[in-house]
């Protein structure tokens, strides 16, 4: 049941400024583009002048890499209690070719009730909701702890952002993580791991005409890449489904021979065969016992064949992670969901990794994932959001954080 002090919070959220504010971020391109040097650059100045205009705190910018960079912030409402973190990225990928879409993919247009743009929900949309939820908080006098806002750059890409911010020591004091990203608000306690993988298999460059004084590369990967298929198959058996993240996956991606530099050549057998290897895992795995798997399918290969010389290098691990229903953030929020809905919450998992994922790895730091937005129209053109959905996110995540904030006496009960 919702209280009437919290009502009273409620009902200071406006939806017409949810939307333009949803809408001014879409607007911002904020494309990684390294031809025109195009970065998060002009959102994070909009996000930070926000911040200090409308909740009256200077946010710190902190520069991870040349023109990337992070937006922290934090509320503190100076007694003592949890610090809830409100997460977010601000970069988004390419809205690719123009003509794939029918709305303008930086203009922020509103049709049939949707926002249409390109990071209109991935992740625009939630990161509006973070910053009216940060206000609201704000405007209480009932909380305790601390809000800490982080909008980091890189989420897309190698997740620098995240990891800049947790080696700055800025996750070191939080409680518990919301993240919006889209997962049309069902509350996804579960993200699915990956292993990111470099094969290089090396031969012998050789003529076309006479390819027995060379050792031919491609071939060899071509029995890496079944291999691989066959242990894919193997762990599916082994694992079974997740009912939250599905069946675990090893995906060749991309594949070079000869690898980039070595000018390709129709009658040239290259010297070396690259392929890039993109690996999600479920609760059911080890990290380190799949890449002993991954590295002992190698070795079997190369008993039955002297000339196959390859390498497997892991260039990223992002663990699976998760929480029980009951953690008091999931559970808060399950409540808070039941109040401003009626209806009772799906629970769900992340088929990816998000910056949450470190969060909670690296720092042990319990993390929902509960944003606006169709979980399937990520990166595709034509990207929206639905304004009633984020407008029902803006009204679960406040009450999630007031309840979650709420002043509790000594023996930890919450106080009336
Ligand atoms: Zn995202």
């Amino acid at each position: 049941m919702i209280e009437v002090a919290e009502a009273g919070l409620l009902d200071t959220l406006d939806k017409e400024e949810l939307a333009k504010l949803t809408q001014a971020l879409v607007r911002i391109d904020s494309v990684i583009r390294p031809e025109s040097g195009g970065t998060e650059r002009n959102v994070v100045r909009f996000i930070a002048d926000w911040i200090h205009g409308e909740i009256g705190i200077k946010p710190i910018i902190e520069e991870v890499q040349e023109g990337r960079e992070n937006v922290v912030a934090t509320l503190d409402s100076g007694s003592q209690g949890p610090c809830l973190m409100l997460e977010g990225h601000t970069d988004v990928v390419s809205e690719g070719s123009r003509d794939a879409w029918s709305h303008d993919p930086f203009g922020g247009e509103i049709a049939d009730g949707r926002i249409y743009g390109r990071g209109s929900c991935d992740m625009k949309a939630g990161i509006a909701v973070a910053l009216v939820t940060a206000r609201a908080v704000a405007k209480s006098r009932a909380w305790a702890g601390k809000v800490r806002l982080g909008f980091v750059c890189d989420e897309e890409g190698m997740m620098i952002g995240i990891k800049h911010f947790i080696r700055g020591g800025h996750a070191d004091d939080v409680t518990a993580c919301l993240v919006p990203e889209p997962e049309e608000n069902n509350l996804c306690i579960t993200m699915k791991g990956a292993i990111r993988a470099i094969v290089r298999v090396h031969g012998r460059m050789a003529h076309g005409a006479m390819p027995l004084s060379g050792i031919n590369p491609n071939t060899r990967l071509a029995r890496i890449i079944l291999a691989f298929e066959e242990l894919e198959a193997a762990e599916k058996r082994r694992c079974g489904i997740d009912p939250l993240i599905g069946l675990p996956s090893i995906t060749f991606t991309v594949l070079q021979s000869p690898p980039p530099g070595s000018p390709a050549q129709l009658n040239v057998m290259p010297g070396e065969a690259v392929a890039y290897v993109d690996i999600r895992t479920t609760l059911a795995q080890s990290h380190d016992g799949l890449r002993e798997r991954l590295r002992g399918v190698l070795r079997e290969l190369a008993k039955a064949d002297r000339d196959l010389n390859a390498e497997i290098e892991f260039i990223e691990d992002r663990p699976v992670v998760g929480i029980p229903r009951d953690e008091p953030i999931a559970r808060i929020s399950a409540a808070a969901f039941r109040d401003v809905t009626g209806r009772e919450p799906v629970w769900n998992g992340v088929s990816g990794a998000t910056d949450g994922t470190f969060l909670s790895a690296w720092k042990k730091i319990p993390c929902l994932v509960n944003g606006p937005g169709p979980r399937h129209i990520p990166h595709q053109a034509d990207e929206y959001v639905e304004l009633d959905q984020v407008w029902e996110c803006a009204r679960v995540y406040v009450l999630s954080s007031l309840r979650f904030l709420r002043p509790r006496g000594p023996d930890g009960s919450p106080r009336p």
